[in-house]
This record gives structure tokens, C-alpha cells and sequence, in this order.
């Protein structure tokens, strides 16, 4: 079976580690996580970097440490992860669902636009599948409106937008470092920004919000989302290589849209002018025409040794948020049809072409 994903490690990540283990720094302090911070926020162009737990941990601590007010609206895509509403309600604000573009799979802008209230108080876009969401005017609307901007570039690992990095083109940019991301630490993830004040007060708040001339006296309600020693030894031995990480992703990328680009029936990943996408994975989409849905084009590929994973299914339908009172009767037309047509490819970054090969004829034969 060619799998859907799998990290690439090599024996300088086992060096740093046991580097790390024998030091005997194996929590949360040693030097691995302020150099691994060091070394992301400046690949992303930012001061600032902050190292947690997860992706989603990263998500809601940026929600937190903006302190916005409770109540208050975040717009975000339907097209996306539970972390994110996830990490909305926690904060205890309010999500308003946009639909997404039917090319870039990213947040409609002009939804955006025309959802933005008195109580908006923050837009949280997410960079799909390794393409980075429509920045420029969402930036506009943000300085307009006095809002903030929380990216969601777990995805989007070195992707670029007019000549600067996914996460560090808002307020805050939120990564995750799972197994199957750009670059991994096995779980982990990180928020980066170039604001002073929210960098202090997000590691406050990831460490407890323990006061550093007493300990012991608390005057806000943090959590624990530290990330160890061990992990962020991973994930310096894992930067030293994004460039050859992010060289395979897009090499995968153009041999794919190469060899599928007459193929009939699907629908292939864009670029638009202005942005580097890192092609985290390949998603394809079937067109309105073709009579199988994405469920059925899976099971014919596993047949032939294929694995595959679905597109997102979108917030609105999810039965965990219908309890609440959220999303009821909210449709998306573009997230319904492409989480139900939708599905994306093995995009591991072991992938070989003879691999890639073997996909794309398969694909050809499944849409025949
Ligand atoms: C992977 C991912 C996350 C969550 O990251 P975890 O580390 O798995 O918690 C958040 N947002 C997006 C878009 C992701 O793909």
C-alpha cells in the first residue's frame, strides 16, 4: 500500500536527542525549545515563537493570550479542523462560518467581508492543503476594522504570500508539528508573532500563568501546553532540512499536476499569482459529472494499493455543534460539494515518482 503520508527522520534527530536525554533536560526546559523557537519564528519572519503541546494547543493559546471579549464573533472557514472552533469556544467567543473558494479550498474573502459585525473581534483563516489564504485584503479588513488575525498555517510549513512565509502575515500564526506535517516532533506545534506583549503573555499562559516574582500566586487561569526538551530536539534536526522537505513537496506537487493535468473528472490544486504553495497534500476533486463520489473513488484506489484520505467535512454539519445551537440550517454550497468529492493523495515525503506514477495511472483507471 503507498501510504497517504509519512515523516522523513533521519539519525541527526536521534543524535539530538540523545543529546537531550543525556543532558538530563527532558521537560519542558533545556536548550533545544528556545532554539527551536528561535529558528522557526525567523524562518517565518517573525520575533517571536512560542513552542506548545499541539497544533490545536497553539491555536487556542493564540485565542487566549488576544484576550478578546467574551462573546465577541471570530469568522472562520467551514472548510477546516475542529481544532479551530475548538480553540474559538474555548476562549468562550462565537463562530461565524464562511464557506470556502472552489479553487484554493481557502476562506472566501468576500464572505468575510460581509459577515464582519460591530462584534467581530478576530478572522482566523486557514491555509489549505499548503495554499496560504487570501492575506492582503484580509489584512485590510483587520487594520479597517480594528480586528485581529489568527492564521492557521499548520498546513502551510514555508508556503509564501507575496515574498513572505504563511504564519507570520497576521496578528498571530499558529503551526503544528504532528507526523504528518512539513516538518514534525511527533506532537507539538508553535504560535509565532511579532508582538512583544502577546509573546509574553502567551507564555505565561502556557505555563500556568505562574508570576515570576512569586511563583506560587496566580491572578490569571493558564494551562499546561509546554512542549519538551526532547521534542523540540526533534524539531531542530527537522529544520536544519525544510528546505529539501519543502523541495519534495513542491517536486511531488508539479509531478502530479504534470501527469493528471488532461486526466477527465478531476479537479487539481492551484497557485495563485503571488503564492507558493507547498502542496502539504494533494487533493483532487471530482467533477459534478463523473458519477462516483469521493468514498467510492477511495475504496476503488485502496484496491489497487493506494491509500487515500477524505477532504474535511465541513463545521456546519457536525452533529457536536448542532447540540450546542451552533450552525443549524447554515449551508456552504463549495465545503459541501468538496468534502463529499474530495480527497487527497499519497503526498508522503518518502514519495518516489515510480510511486507517483503508479497513483496516476491508477486514478486514470478508476475515472475511465
Ligand atoms: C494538523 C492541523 C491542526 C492541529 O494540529 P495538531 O497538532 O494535530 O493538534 C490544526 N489545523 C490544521 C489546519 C491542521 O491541519
Amino acid at each position: 500500500m503507498i501510504p497517504v503520508s509519512e515523516p522523513l527522520l533521519d539519525s541527526r534527530a536521534l543524535a539530538l536527542v540523545q543529546d537531550a536525554l543525556q543532558s538530563g533536560w527532558i521537560s519542558s526546559e533545556g536548550r533545544y525549545i528556545a532554539e527551536f523557537e528561535r529558528s522557526w519564528a525567523g524562518f517565518c519572519g517573525v520575533a517571536h515563537g512560542i513552542a506548545v503541546s499541539n497544533g490545536s494547543m497553539a491555536l487556542a493559546l493564540a485565542m487566549q493570550a488576544l484576550a478578546l471579549p467574551r462573546g465577541s464573533e471570530v469568522i472562520l472557514p467551514s472548510f477546516t479542523i475542529i481544532s479551530c472552533v475548538g480553540a474559538v469556544l474555548e476562549a468562550g467567543c462565537h463562530p461565524v462560518l464562511v464557506d470556502c473558494e472552489p479553487d484554493t479550498w481557502c476562506l472566501n474573502v468576500r464572505e468575510v467581508a460581509a459577515k464582519i459585525s460591530s462584534r467581530t473581534s478576530a478572522i482566523m483563516p486557514v491555509h489549505i492543503y499548503g495554499h496560504v489564504a487570501d492575506m492582503a485584503p484580509l489584512n485590510e479588513l483587520a487594520r479597517q476594522h480594528g480586528i485581529a488575525i489568527i492564521e492557521d498555517a499548520a498546513e502551510a510549513h514555508g508556503a509564501q504570500y507575496q515574498g513572505r512565509r504563511a504564519g507570520g502575515l497576521g496578528t498571530i500564526g499558529c503551526f503544528s508539528f504532528y507526523a504528518n506535517k512539513i516538518i514534525t516532533t511527533g506532537e507539538g506545534g508553535m504560535a509565532v508573532t511579532d508582538d512583544a506583549n502577546l509573546a509574553e503573555r502567551a507564555r505565561s499562559l502556557r505555563n500556568l500563568c505562574f508570576r515570576p516574582e512569586r511563583r506560587f500566586l496566580h491572578t490569571e487561569l493558564g494551562h499546561n501546553y509546554r512542549m519538551t526538551n526532547l521534542q523540540a530536539a526533534i524539531g531542530v534536526a527537522q529544520f536544519e532540512r525544510i528546505e529539501e522537505h519543502l523541495w519534495r513537496k513542491r517536486r511531488m506537487g508539479a509531478l502530479y499536476t504534470e501527469r493528471l493535468r488532461n486526466v477527465r473528472g478531476i479537479s487539481l490544486p492551484v497557485e495563485r499569482p503571488g503564492v507558493t504553495n507547498v502542496y502539504w497534500m494533494y487533493g483532487v476533486v471530482l467533477d459534478d459529472a463523473v458519477q462516483m463520489d469521493a468514498q467510492e473513488f477511495a475504496r476503488r484506489l485502496r484496491e489497487r494499493g493506494i491509500d487515500t484520505r477524505p477532504f474535511f467535512l465541513g463545521m456546519h454539519e457536525q452533529p457536536v455543534f448542532h447540540e450546542r445551537g451552533l450552525f443549524k440550517g447554515e449551508r456552504y454550497a463549495v465545503t459541501e460539494r468538496i468534502s463529499r468529492r474530495g480527497l487527497y493523495l499519497p503526498s508522503g515525503l518518502g514519495l518516489t515518482e515510480a510511486q507517483i506514477e503508479t497513483v496516476c495511472a491508477a486514478v486514470e483507471e478508476c475515472l475511465a
